[in-house]
């Protein structure tokens, strides 16, 4: 047996009001005055002075504002590097993400490609990167993905949906404030909240299972039940639950792996582009067969929380349309082997997948 050997998070910062100590916190990274920080910062912050403000910008320091109304892409990554060392006097100081899943990989992969050669899309896989990524720093502004401790950053390519999966990944410092969360609206707030508790059930109903991912996904799973299905939490600690649900969510998954949701939702979100935290929601839903007690309870808080999920999304799909959401799906074999065991083929068949996707 060969043991996987995982790096994590160096450095922690978790607390209200933490996100204060940023400037801090960066001050000894500082690798001269032409090396500048880059700040990526999700564009739902353009304005929002409560935030910005508290970024204080010395010689050439750069705050970059992002788009997420679509996930990452591959060739997104590539014209910010290009952009950033263009307008670098030397290599960046940094790079820090402050958003969601999104920008928290946009930030991963930009670090990467800043000191790797060629097109992001070449390291698309499991570690291809050959050298290790320009400090990095993660500050979520919503809770639920684990993107803030995983060793990948999801992009989407010219021709896959698949992580930069690598050593260099994970950021070297994390800022966890949940008061940066409090303005999240509540559906995306449902969305990416239920992407944790669903690495959850996938990681612990898995045949990956070992103690490490278990302890790590009962604890997020519990903080989940309070979250959603108790409701008996005032704000701030619902706030910093999430959080810590979702960093515990992640990092069960980190020693383990997801399942069956995850690979349907890549395939729905290569061909229609929707988006990780609601696609998620959208399959789970359906998925009662393999997750019987897990899909009970997603179905209770939905209901608790007057979340209305769109349907009928596959009805007007080709043939074609739904080969290469399947193709997509199929691809991803560790999740399916993590789901069902070594045999997973004999029952997951390419019709089986179909009417699965015609129900959703
Ligand atoms: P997101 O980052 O796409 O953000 C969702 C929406 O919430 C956006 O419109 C954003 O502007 C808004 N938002 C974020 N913070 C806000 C705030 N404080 N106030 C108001 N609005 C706010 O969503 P997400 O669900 O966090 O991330 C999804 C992405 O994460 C996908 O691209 C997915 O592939 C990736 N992901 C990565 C990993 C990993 O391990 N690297 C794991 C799971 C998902
Ligand atoms: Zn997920």
């Amino acid at each position: 047996m060969n043991y996987k050997n995982f790096p994590m998070v160096s450095k922690v910062i978790f607390g209200r009001g933490s996100f204060n100590q940023l400037n801090e916190v960066l001050a000894p990274k500082r690798l001269g005055v032409n090396a500048p920080f880059i700040f990526l910062v999700d564009d739902v912050f353009k304005g929002n002075t409560w935030l910005t403000s508290r970024i204080s910008l010395a010689y050439d320091d750069r705050i970059i504002f992002v788009p997420t109304k679509e996930e990452p892409k591959t060739s997104q990554v590539d014209v910010l590097v290009e952009d950033i060392i263009l307008k670098s006097k030397a290599r960046p100081s940094g790079v820090i993400g402050i958003g969601g899943g999104s920008v928290l990989d946009l930030a991963k992969a930009v670090s990467i490609m800043l000191t790797n050669k060629g097109e992001s899309k070449d390291y698309q896989g499991w570690d291809l990167v050959k050298y290790p990524a320009v400090y990095h720093v993660g500050i979520p502004t919503i809770s639920g993905t684990g993107a803030e401790v995983s060793r990948t950053t999801v992009l989407t390519g010219p021709d896959k949906k698949l992580g930069i999966n690598s050593d260099y990944t994970p950021f070297d410092q994390v800022i966890l404030d949940s008061e940066l969360t409090k303005d999240v609206p509540k559906d995306q707030w449902f969305y990416t909240g239920m992407d944790c508790y669903i690495h959850c059930i996938e990681s612990l109903t898995g045949t990956y299972l070992n103690t490490f991912s278990k302890t790590y996904g009962e604890m997020a799973l519990d903080l989940c039940k309070e979250i959603f299905l108790e409701n008996k939490l005032s704000k701030i600690e619902a706030q910093e639950k999430l959080m810590m649900a979702s960093w515990h969510g992640g990092m069960s998954i980190v020693y383990s792996q997801v399942g069956i949701a995850h690979a349907m939702s890549y395939g729905l979100s290569y061909l229609l582009g929707i988006k990780h935290g609601i696609g998620n929601c959208i399959v789970f839903n359906h998925l009662e067969e393999f997750y019987p007690k897990g899909v009970q309870l997603f179905k209770e808080m939905k209901t608790l929380h007057n979340i209305e999920l769109p349907e009928g999304i596959c009805v007007n799909l080709s043939d074609e349309e739904y080969d290469t959401m399947i193709n997509v799906a199929l691809s991803l074999e560790p999740l399916w082997e993590n789901a069902l065991g070594k045999d997973w083929k004999k029952t997951i068949t390419r019709e089986r997948l179909k009417e699965l996707y015609q129900k959703m």
